[in-house]
Formats: C-alpha cells, structure tokens, sequence
C-alpha cells in the first residue's frame, strides 16, 4: 500500500505524501476495503486518525519528523482518544499531562487503539485541566516506543481481525514540551476536526464492504440453481439484490459529496456523519444480505460472505456510534435552522 502511495493519499507531494484530494482517498479506502476492511482501517487510521492532524496543526520540524516517514508504509501512526470509562463521551478524557519543568508527564489509559502494536508514533489526547473540561484537553505527537508507555494486550475481535487493537498505558512518560500538538487547551477541537475527516474514510470502507457482498451474492446467485434455475431468476432474489444496490448507492453519494465538501473547504460535519451513519447500515444490511442470498454457504468461510458480516459490524461503532452520528447530524440540523 505504501508503494502504491495509498499510506498518505491526501498529505502534499512536497512532504512527501501523494498529493491528492479526498475524494481520491475516499474511493481508494473503498478498494482496499472491498479486498480486506482490516487492510482498510490500517490506512485510514494512517490517513485520516494520523497524518491528517499533524499535517493540519503540526510545527515544520513535526511535520518533517512524523509526516515523511510515515507517508511510505514503512511507519504507521495511530490516534488515541477513547479510554476505558470514555468512549462516546470523548471530552471526559482523564488521562492526565501535568507540566514539569520543560516537559509533560502522561498518566493514563488510552484503549481500543488501531496500530497499537505497529505504530511508531500517535496522536494522543490528554487532558492538561481537568477543571477546564473538554476545553482543558491538549494533543501530542508521541514517538513509540517511549519510557513510560507499555502496550496491553491485543483485543480479540470479532471482525477486521487482520488490524491490530490495543491499550495505551502512560506511567509517569515524560515527553517533551515541544510534543505538544496544536495549541495547548485544543485537544477536543483537534480531535472532533480530525473524526470529521475519519468519518469519510471508514464510510469508504463501509462502502467496500457493501460493494464486496452486493458482487458475491449476484455471482452466487448467477450460478447457484434450485428449482432448476438460477436463483438470480426468482424476483425475490432480484428484489434483495435491487435494494442492495440501493442502499449503496445512496451512501456512495453521501460520502463522496461529504468528501467533496471537504475538498472544497465547505463545512462537512455534518455530512459526514450522514456518510458514516448511511453506509455503515449499508455495510451490516449488505453483508446480512449476502450471507442469506448464499444460504447455508454464507456461513461458513469458505466463502468470504461471513467475514464481510462480522467485519461490517465495527464501522457502525468507531470513529462515533452510529447513536452518536445522529446526535451530530440533529446538532448541527439545529445549528443550521436557528432553532
Ligand atoms: C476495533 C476498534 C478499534 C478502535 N480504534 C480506535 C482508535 O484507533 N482510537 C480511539 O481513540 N478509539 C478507537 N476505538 C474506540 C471507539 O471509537 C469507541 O469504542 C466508540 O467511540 C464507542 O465508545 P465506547 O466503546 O466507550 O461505547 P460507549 O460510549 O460506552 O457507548 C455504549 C453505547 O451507548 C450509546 N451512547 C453513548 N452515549 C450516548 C448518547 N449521548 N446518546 C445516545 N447513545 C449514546 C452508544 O451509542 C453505544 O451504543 C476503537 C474501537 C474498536 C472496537
């Protein structure tokens, strides 16, 4: 991936990324995803999670030391927000940075993070006042491994079982003062700008997920006979197969028009969260479908159907709940309205 320069789609050639827009990210994600979705989320943790917010708030000597070579594949970085009593809840983040002298000291869990184990360096969240909220979160890019950061065990999961997932634990890891990513108090901005773009991407691995059920069940049902015909001959099957096509279609344009707003510097937040929110539910009810359409074959794993089910099922919880994209696109529906 990284020599097809998929590693670093939307980071500029001059810092040594392939210098395209998100649109081209988007349907790139998609293929990938439409192979392997745990291929997918590798990259779109690298693209979106990663090297997005240190391209967008990084210093120039960041940048040269945490975007270049993190743009190949040769490194990989990962985002660390959630911990184990927040999730959903981001701004209630209570891993700690505390000042000392010219440096801060980490204290904290972070969990379920995406290239745990493989990343070089993260984005992490913590909060620098407690007393300030989620105005009081700052950003750091930390290299790993560091003194003071062991890793917890990998998670057991039930999809995209090809990506690595693993606790963060900080204990007294002293880093320095210039780790600080963006200005200190900017954290949750930081990170709630960083998931809108995220959303696109683990849309776009949504969508090749959907894409990859939608062509195994037709090719199945082409060939598959009962009744003494092809099974793509009874309307019922037609029926499921032309709602699928449906149901991806309509997410394939929420998110690339979400992708088209951010390359235009429009406001996506909103959109974003349609995109995520649509194609997920594209991806569980397509992958549902799949295995149905496959009868007794969609079971089992010699065919790819129940891989595509149990892989669906996380896009509908990282980078928001599908709960939370509601909570965003009515805030923000609100927000437009002047209600
Ligand atoms: C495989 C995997 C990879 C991940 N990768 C990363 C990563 O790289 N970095 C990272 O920081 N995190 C990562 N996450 C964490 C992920 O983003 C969180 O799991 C997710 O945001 C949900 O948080 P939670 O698990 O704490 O659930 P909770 O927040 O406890 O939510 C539980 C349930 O309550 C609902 N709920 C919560 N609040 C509300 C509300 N206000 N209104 C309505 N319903 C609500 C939720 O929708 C959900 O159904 C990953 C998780 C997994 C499983």
């Amino acid at each position: 991936m990284g020599e097809l320069g998929l590693m670093s789609i939307s980071v500029p050639e001059s810092l040594g990324g392939t210098g395209l827009d998100y649109l081209a990210y988007a349907i790139a994600m998609e293929e990938v995803s439409r192979g392997c979705a745990s291929a997918g989320v590798i990259m779109s943790v690298n693209n979106s999670l990663y090297l997005g917010p240190v391209e967008k708030w990084g210093t120039d000597k960041q940048k040269e030391e945490y975007i270049t070579p993190f743009t190949t594949g040769e490194r990989v970085g990962c985002f660390a927000l959630s911990e184990p009593g927040n999730g959903s809840d981001a701004g209630a983040a209570s891993t700690t940075a505390k000042t000392d002298g010219e440096s801060y000291i980490l204290n904290g869990t972070k969990c379920w993070i995406t290239n745990g184990f493989e990343s070089e360096a993260g984005v992490i969240l913590a909060t620098t006042d407690k007393n300030l909220k989620h105005k009081g979160i700052s950003a750091f890019l930390i290299p790993k491994p560091i003194k003071g950061l062991e890793l917890g065990k990998k998670e057991d999961k039930l999809g995209i079982r090809g990506s690595s997932t693993c606790s963060l634990i900080f204990e007294d890891c002293q880093v320095p003062k210039e780790c600080l990513l963006g200005p200190v108090g900017a954290g949750f901005k930081i990170a709630m700008m960083t998931l809108d773009a995220g959303r696109i991407g683990i849309a776009s691995q949504a969508l090749g997920i959907a894409q990859a059920s939608l062509e195994v069940a037709a090719e199945y049902a082409s060939k598959r006979l009962a009744f003494g015909k092809p099974i793509l001959k009874l309307q019922t099957i037609q029926n499921k197969l032309a709602e699928m096509a449906l149901q991806l279609e309509s997410a394939r344009l929420l998110t690339w028009r979400a992708a088209w707003l951010k390359d235009n510097h429009i406001n996506y937040t909103k959109e974003a969260a349609m995109a995520k929110l649509a194609a997920s539910e594209a991806a569980t009810a397509l992958s549902h479908q799949c295995i149905q359409i496959l009868g007794g074959m969609g079971y089992v794993s010699d065919m790819p159907a129940e891989r595509f089910y149990r892989d669906a099922r996380i896009t509908e919880i990282y980078e928001g709940t599908s709960e939370i994209q509601k909570l965003v696109i009515c805030g923000n529906l609100i927000k437009e309205m002047a209600l």
